[in-house]
């Protein structure tokens, strides 16, 4: 018996609110490649059960490992939340990122 993830899968393209730019979701990622803002609209991954939809800055980065670790914070709310960076993120904005620790 493996223990279920409690991830749920959404795969949803969606226009980046903050850039502009059109992304292919993968169900995995909810933050734009290419200016790296995401959405308040998860409680936990994947479930889009948060009522405040507002948009989430990034606002620092994470390395641990060699792996990646966006901070996002909700420009509405004020919530934090750490995202994995994704495949194909725009590695250029992390390193500015990681350069500025908030
Ligand atoms: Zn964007
Ligand atoms: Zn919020």
């Amino acid at each position: 018996m493996s223990s279920t993830p409690q991830f749920q899968r959404t795969i949803e393209d969606f226009v980046c609110e903050h850039c502009g730019a059109r992304v292919a979701g993968t169900g995995y990622t909810n933050h734009c490649p290419k200016c790296l803002w995401s959405k308040h609209v998860d409680v936990n991954p994947g479930d889009r059960a948060a009522s405040c939809h507002g948009l989430m800055a990034p606002v620092g980065v994470d390395t641990k490992g060699g792996i990646y670790t966006i901070l996002h914070q909700c420009v509405e709310c004020r919530h934090e939340k750490r995202n994995k960076a994704a495949d194909g993120d725009d590695f250029d904005m992390i390193l500015q990122l990681s350069d500025n620790p908030h």
